[in-house]
């Protein structure tokens, strides 16, 4: 048996000897994949000294898959994942036209992969705007399937669009001046949807003791659905993780009944035995909190849209989307798709000049998913050590002082070296 299976109790099943399936990706995606590929291998070896391996198995999406088959996600590559139970992908580019609105939102969508997982560290030297990129360590759980994105939108001008105004105003009573250059889109955010994430991250943040989880939403303006994924949220920690959690709920009760005093010796006492604190904030001030007190946040759980600016505003302090790795995952069936957050960079395909940082931190994650900690540990001080010497792809030696610039592949060998 070469492949990955879930056990009954939930845990993975790894053969030492494992096939992962890879889809190479478009545009930059060929040249920061073969690098990436080298440094897992190098790594591996150094690891396990032969007793374990990884069979990388190429599986088809994107352009080449469309030279290849005729089809940009072919069927056969979406059960090779779901019978591996990971895999790992570079970018893939969004075809215009076709039916397909994006290959990414597609694997996802059939996989149910309902959490995007974006962790973000910074690594010594790496040039960054602010000055304390340091107290910069988070990790996003950013909810995957709903919200804005599920693509339910009207035009203005349309005749749906005529409709679904018409009911609105006539079945609904809404109070609003629907004019006929009005767009529409839908909002959705299901009490199911909202809980799974927010226990995926309570357990990320109770598995690796760390100090918080926060929620962030806009629920001040948007109550039934951003306010409802907060309420949600902190049902979650209350009902299921009593043991281990200690939430900001908790605090305005014991506050309204005993004062302010108790409730923060309560809140101290909880936070002393490892307690999970379990908070919120609202989606702007939460932009501001990341530049002026990131230390006060490590776990985040947050709905789709909100997930997708926060993630790049915090790629963008600790170096960019050059080094921002993320994963799609369905904690319920162990279903893992690991990718770079960036996308294909179509000018700088086969310049073999750009970071493949992205890709290698994502196999990190795939390491540590799979419980090779060994092998995850080694690529992440070769890549620190790395960039402490200065050893940087163009998108760093830009900002860099005194730097050496790397190709792709150049830093790829720079990284094995130090493996
Ligand atoms: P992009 O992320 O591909 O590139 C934007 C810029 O970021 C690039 O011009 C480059 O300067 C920089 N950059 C990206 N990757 C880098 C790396 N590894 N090292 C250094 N610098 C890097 O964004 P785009 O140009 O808006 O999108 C291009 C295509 O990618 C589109 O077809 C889009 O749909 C697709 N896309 C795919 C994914 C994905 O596969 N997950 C994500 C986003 C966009």
């Amino acid at each position: 048996m070469t492949r990955i299976t879930k056990k009954e109790d939930g845990t993975l099943l790894v053969p030492h000897h494992v096939d992962i399936p890879f889809i190479v990706g478009d545009g930059i995606g060929p040249d920061i994949w073969r690098a990436s590929v080298r440094v897992f291998d190098a790594a591996v070896e150094k690891a396990y000294d032969g007793k374990r391996g990884v069979n990388w198995k190429e599986i088809l999406a994107g352009e080449k898959a469309f030279q290849l088959t005729g089809e940009w996600l072919p069927e056969e590559t979406l059960n090779t994942i779901r019978g591996h139970l990971v895999g790992i992908k570079g970018p893939l580019t969004t075809p215009i036209g076709g039916g397909i609105r994006s290959l990414n939102v597609a694997i996802r969508k059939a996989l149910d992969l309902y959490v995007c997982q974006r962790p973000t560290r910074w690594f010594d030297g790496v040039p960054s705007p602010v000055r304390h990129p340091e107290h910069v360590d988070m990790i996003m759980f950013r909810e995957n399937t709903e919200d804005i994105y599920t693509g339910i939108e009207f035009p203005a001008h349309s005749v749906d669009g005529a409709r679904v105004k018409d009911f609105l105003q006539h079945e609904l009573a809404v109070d609003f001046d629907f004019t006929a250059d009005t767009a529409i889109g839908i909002k959705t955010v299901s009490e199911h949807g909202s809980k799974r994430l927010v226990k995926a991250a309570i357990e990320h943040a109770v598995q690796h003791k760390l100090p918080s989880v926060t929620l962030v939403h806009k629920g001040n303006i948007m109550k039934y659905t951003e306010g409802a994924f907060k309420n949600w949220g902190y049902e979650v920690a209350e009902t299921e993780f009593t043991d281990s959690t200690y939430t900001w709920l908790q605090w305005e009760r014991t506050k309204s009944t005993e004062g302010e005093q108790r409730a923060n010796d309560e809140m101290r006492a909880a936070e002393a035995t490892g307690m999970v604190i379990i908070k919120d904030v609202i989606a702007d001030n939460f932009l501001q909190q990341i530049l002026l007190n990131p230390k006060d946040y490590s776990v985040i759980a947050t709905l789709n849209l909100n997930g997708d600016y926060i993630s790049d505003a915090l790629a963008a302090i600790v170096g960019g989307i050059g080094i921002a790795p993320g994963a799609n995952i369905n904690y319920n069936t162990g279903h893992a798709v690991f990718e770079a957050t960036h996308g294909t960079a179509p000018r700088f395909a086969n310049t073999d000049s750009m970071n493949p940082s992205s890709v290698i931190l994502s196999g990190v994650m795939l390491f540590e998913y799979i419980g090779w900690r060994e092998a995850a540990s080694l690529i992440v001080s070769a890549l620190r050590e790395t960039i402490l010497q200065k050893m940087v792809t163009i998108d760093f030696f830009n900002q860099m002082k005194g730097a050496k610039l790397l190709k792709t592949s150049e830093f790829a060998t720079a990284v094995i070296d130090k493996i």
